[in-house]
């Protein structure tokens, strides 16, 4: 299975609004959640065992040293072996397992409420039986799952709203009006928890967006929104390593523009720049399939790669894309008249490699024989595509041998 590639990130002045409202638009906002989602395994495995500790180690204690009546410690027991544990080993077990992760959200909350609702019923109990458990338990237990257990804020703050409602709203019913003040430390916590947990996600947001930010710019060209070469190489070498392990072929054409230097002497160098412009925009918009992809690799030099398409089959697209920069209306200047130019092509492909062979060996190969089949054309009188064959470069226009 190949990898799709990740999608870029554009600068965008609606980034910040969507930042704050914590909600990217769609295709980010998938990425985002999946990567969110890797990171939300530490501190869920963390926060569940810290849990199940915590409550584990209650019979070393609140029989001995606090004098727990045995009516309440026989129900609590129950509630903390029979029901709070099992909760919190099940969601541990299911973020353990990287299979299960996407119920892994769903478990901590559930495991959460369980927990906390067997809190506060300790606490009534407790209250009856004339042995103070703080209600605090459950707010701390809710809190703690809001700032530890990574959950969507968006999501999870109704969620504590409401166990938390619910936990008061027993404890008000069942043990009176009178327990109200001590409720309002719960709802203290609680708000403290919410705004921590909105600002945690909030960083969370803008720093990974940023850090896609700046992976744009650093593998974009600034002229032509295309990638530059230093993506052109990462990505090459990627591609080549992927069509070794699954008998692929990659093709590469390289590009440059001819008689540029004259261009820029005719009509002036800020027309150059939109010449270029419009001949990377005509790459950018000519790839059709995901891990195919134009850069721009120097001034007036270009590069097209194909991952995957049958030798005969990306010949013709080398030839069609560097074919339709002759048909492209390029703006001679302020005047709105247009001019045409013309690029010369150099290609090579690999077909199958041999996994035997040095993936960065072979991706160095195919620009080499593209570069050198790029001269070929230059020499044979340019506006044409060479194929470096495997033993000989053949100029498409005249169908004739050329030396390497
Ligand atoms: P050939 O057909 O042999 O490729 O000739 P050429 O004139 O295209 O090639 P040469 O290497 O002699 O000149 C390339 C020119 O491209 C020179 C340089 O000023 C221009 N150039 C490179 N980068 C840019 C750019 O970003 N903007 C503009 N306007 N011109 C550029
Ligand atoms: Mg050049
Ligand atoms: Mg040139």
């Amino acid at each position: 299975m190949i990898r799709e590639p990740r999608q870029p990130v554009q600068p965008d002045e609606d980034q910040k609004r969507q930042v704050m409202r914590l909600r990217f638009d769609d295709a980010l906002e998938t990425q985002f959640r999946n990567e969110f989602e890797l990171g939300a395994r530490i501190p869920r495995i963390t926060i569940l065992i810290i849990g199940i500790l915590m409550i584990a180690v209650t019979p070393l204690y609140d029989s001995a040293l606090l004098k727990a009546p045995g009516d309440f410690l026989t129900a609590s027991r129950a509630l903390q072996f029979g029901v709070q544990i099992p909760a919190l080993a099940l969601a541990l077990l299911i973020t353990l397992r990287p299979g299960l992760r996407r119920w892994s959200p769903i478990a901590v909350t559930l495991a959460a409420t369980i927990t906390a609702a067997g809190l506060m019923a300790q606490h009534v109990l407790g209250h009856f039986h004339h042995f103070g458990v703080p209600d605090d338990f459950a707010a701390i237990t809710i809190a703690a799952t809001l700032l530890l257990g990574r959950l969507r804020f968006r999501t999870a703050l109704p969620w504590a709203l409401l166990t938390l409602a619910a936990a008061t709203a027993a404890q008000l019913w069942v043990i009176g009006l009178g327990m109200a003040y001590d409720a309002i430390s719960s709802w203290m916590l609680l708000a403290i928890a919410s705004v921590s947990a909105y600002l945690l996600e909030y960083s969370s947001r803008q720093s990974w967006y940023r850090g896609r930010l700046l992976e744009f710019l650093a593998t974009r060209d600034g002229l032509t929104s295309l990638p530059n070469r230093r993506h052109f190489d990462l990505e090459l070498r990627k591609l080549v390593r992927e069509a070794v392990r699954s008998q692929r072929n990659v093709a590469v054409m390289l590009l440059d523009v001819d008689h540029f230097k004259a261009f820029n002497d005719q009509h002036g160098h800020p027309a150059g720049d939109q010449c270029l412009r419009i001949v990377g925009e005509w790459l950018g918009n000519a790839m059709r399939r995901p891990q195919d992809f134009c850069a721009r690799i120097g001034g007036e030099e270009f590069a097209a790669v194909w991952f995957d398409a049958g030798p005969e089959d990306a010949i013709r697209l080398a030839e069609a894309l560097r074919g339709g920069i002759d048909q492209l209306a390029i703006a001679r200047g302020t005047d709105g008249r247009t001019t045409t130019v013309n690029a010369s092509g150099g290609f090579a492909q690999v077909v199958a490699p041999s996994p035997g062979e040095s993936p960065e060996r072979i991706a160095a190969d195919l620009v080499k024989q593209a570069d050198t089949a790029l001269y070929a054309a230059k020499r044979a009188g340019r506006g044409r595509l060479v194929h470096a064959g495997s033993e000989h470069y053949v100029d498409l226009k005249t169908g004739q041998r050329i030396d390497g």
